[in-house]
């Protein structure tokens, strides 16, 4: 069952959506080569608690943390630990907020140091993918138009795009229906309508879109050992366009400022 959500309840996702976007702010800033990924983890769940909410991931099926750290070929859901971060990596981070009973979820992927020109090509693309597929998100469109921008802009590039995983309503619980591929055809799959929402989050390789999981059961990771990026927002569908609940103040794609709900730029150019 898909569920549309009233003004207060998206009023609520909103202002989880702020504390998911502030805590990813600080993760980026904080991480540089030496740290060890635990660390990225007890930021987050400070920044998360302090600001009145709840790691969402933290005990989720079991998951250990309350971020998600997966890099380099690690595509998703790597668990903080001993890794200690090096110059060039390129750095996953995706967290859950849980505010008042409403749930938010966003990712990015940065590099550490100074990462190579065809990993900061893998990290721009993604992140235009996740634009792409977002500015598809108006009533009467399909959850497919957001797979089919997703998949042509990656595929033109020559990457990967991961099929087993998908984005996913999101509002009460963290996976809500529909199913959210970042891949399919226009025009197919369930109605966007106003009240809507998605996590949206592609998940893309450098090369081959094939994964595997690793013996701890939770780190997907690409089957042939290169790059994966991931970057995820959680957004409504309104009758005036898409609204982005995890926009950051920084660090954000330049094309987000026009999902501002108070922009008024034109939309066309996306
Ligand atoms: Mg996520
Ligand atoms: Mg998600």
């Amino acid at each position: 069952m898909i569920t549309l959500r009233s003004a207060r309840e998206i009023e609520a996702i909103r202002r989880s959506g702020k504390i998911t976007a502030a805590v990813l702010t600080v993760l980026m800033q904080m991480a540089r080569p030496g740290m060890a990924t635990r660390e990225l983890d007890r930021i987050a769940e400070r920044g998360i608690r302090e600001r009145g909410g709840v790691p969402t991931f933290k005990g989720y099926r079991g998951f250990p943390a309350s971020v998600c750290v997966s890099v380099n070929d690690e595509v998703v859901h790597g668990i903080p630990g001993t890794y200690v971060l090096r110059d060039g990596d390129l750095l996953s981070i995706d967290l859950g907020t849980t505010l008042d009973g409403y749930v938010s979820d966003s990712a990015i992927t940065i590099g550490v140091g100074t990462v190579s020109q065809p990993a900061q090509q893998l990290l721009d693309v993604t992140q235009e993918c996740l634009m792409l597929g977002v500015a598809k998100m108006r009533s009467g469109a399909h959850v497919g138009d957001i797979g089919a921008a997703v998949q042509e802009h990656a595929e033109r590039h020559g990457y990967g795009v991961v099929r087993e995983l998908v984005g996913h309503g999101v509002g009460r619980e963290m996976h809500e229906e529909p199913q959210v591929p970042n891949y399919g055809r226009r025009g197919s799959g369930p109605l966007l309508r106003p009240g809507l929402v998605l996590a949206v989050e592609p998940m893309i390789t450098q090369g081959d879109r094939a994964i595997v999981i690793r013996e701890d059961g939770w780190t997907v990771v690409t089957a042939d050992g290169k790059l994966a990026a991931h970057f995820e927002h959680t957004i409504v569908v309104t009758e005036r366009g898409p609204r982005i609940l995890t926009l950051r103040e920084v660090g954000e794609h330049p094309s987000a400022e026009a999902f501002r709900p108070d922009a008024e730029r034109n939309m066309a150019a996306l």
